[in-house]
């Protein structure tokens, strides 16, 4: 979830530019020098559609764009509403549609709010968060995309929000326009973060991954974890939660570590299912990211997932380059060692759960782990080459068992980072 509350994750810049302001019904205060890095309005893209799809549990806005853009997020009450602020030069849209399906969102509009700058305001029939937001680069046929879910709030979470989203206006004007009401002064705005976990389903789209020789395909199981996992965590109340798919999308492996990288995700977890030629390896592990693979079927089981870019028809990614700068390699070290404390928070909850492979936390050089600057796991699940796995990875009590455990090692990991946090000088 990217809310305003915590919208100084976004590295989008943005942070300090969400603003309200009270008199005029709340309208986005964004400061010229926001502008100052783009060359020029013109360069903007242009909002080419605009469409929402809602239940009572949960919507979505997709913002269809001519290039990447970026943008802010503000909630507003009276009534309860969610504006979404794009950069950009014009609206395009030739047909506005209406909200498909009913739930938490019963309208929105689309209209140039100021100079370079497009809002979305959707209307809320209750208290609602966003889940999470992200700008797409386009893909294939898909234009680029702005994305943002909702799903329903506590009111006196979404209140707080409000409030917070005010002050930030009051303290980007000066505060002399506004007076805050007697309400909003002394409510303190939910200042808790929560720790970002995005979880990354392996393979989609195009990209199957492994198949079963019953036809069941990894993309598929691996969604179905990552959803009850997205679940089990986002009930828990303690984390916010970003998935890479949620859908049979693909998604390239740069894609996926840019998705955590720029919302500044606290943990990336990517789920597999793969494939051994040795069919009677299996049971779950753990990987981190290290050049040197623990044995040499993990170098096997790394290359293979590595190229699956080049079989979707991408171009495989580079490995990074030898680290030159210092910084870039300390962080990178802080990072294998936060990921490699992860694993085993992981490893040691899935233990009592589940039958693990033997040294069930290895290495190996799976680019999908790369990001510096976000501790990164990979969990295979089980194997779609060994029987009892295959069938284990169709159950759903044994999902279950699964997804619980890994919901008690990420707690666990972040319990541990805590710990650190507080011992460090
Ligand atoms: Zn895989």
């Amino acid at each position: 979830m990217l809310n305003s509350t915590n919208a100084n994750r976004q590295a989008f810049g943005f942070a300090g530019f969400i603003a309200a302001c009270a008199v005029l019904l709340a309208c986005l205060v964004w400061p010229l020098q926001a502008y100052a890095q783009t060359e020029s309005i013109e360069d903007l893209p242009n909002v080419l559609d605009a469409r929402v799809s809602t239940t009572p549990e949960r919507a979505r806005l997709i913002v269809d764009l001519s290039g990447p853009s970026k943008f802010a997020i503000v909630s507003m009450d009276g009534p309860d509403r969610i504006a979404i602020d794009v950069q950009a030069f014009d609206i395009k849209i030739l047909a506005p549609a209406d909200v498909a399906g009913k739930g938490i969102v019963t309208g929105f509009t689309v209209e140039m709010a100021d100079t370079g700058r497009a809002r979305t305001i959707l209307t809320l029939a209750q208290p609602a968060q966003v889940q999470q937001a992200y700008v797409m680069d386009a893909v294939a046929d898909q234009p680029a995309r702005l994305v943002v879910d909702l799903i329903p709030d506590k009111a006196a979470s979404f209140k707080a929000r409000v409030a917070a989203d005010l002050a930030a206006s009051q303290a980007l004007q000066g505060a002399a326009a506004v007076t805050p009401s007697a309400d909003q002064a002394t409510q303190s705005p939910e200042t808790e973060v929560r720790p970002l976990v995005v979880i990354d389903p392996g393979h989609g789209g195009v990209d199957n991954g492994a198949t079963a020789p019953n036809g069941v395909h990894e993309k598929d199981i691996t969604l179905a974890f990552a959803l009850d996992l997205q679940k089990i965590l986002i009930d828990s109340g303690k984390y916010d939660v970003a998935l890479t798919r949620e859908d049979d999308t693909y998604l390239t492996l740069n894609e996926r570590v840019d998705l955590a990288r720029k919302n500044k995700a606290d943990l990336f977890i990517s789920l597999h299912a793969d494939t051994f030629q040795q069919s009677e390896i299996r049971g779950a592990s753990v990987y981190t990211r290290d050049e040197n693979a623990t044995d040499v079927l993990d170098k096997v089981l790394a290359d293979g997932e590595n190229r699956y870019d080049i079989v979707a028809g991408f171009a495989v990614p580079q490995a990074t380059p030898a680290v030159m700068d210092l910084l870039v390699d300390l962080m990178r070290r802080e990072m294998r060692k936060s990921s490699f404390v992860a694993a085993q928070s992981l490893i040691k909850e899935l233990e009592p759960s589940v039958a693990l492979r033997r040294f069930p936390v290895r290495q190996a050089d799976f680019f999908v782990l790369q990001a510096p600057d976000v501790p990164s796991v990979l969990v295979e699940l089980g194997f779609l080459s060994n029987a009892s796995d295959i069938a284990n990875l169709q159950k759903p009590e044994w999902r279950e068992r699964v997804v619980e455990a890994l919901a008690r090692g990420i707690g666990d990991y972040f319990e541990s980072t805590k710990t650190t946090a507080a011992v460090a000088p």
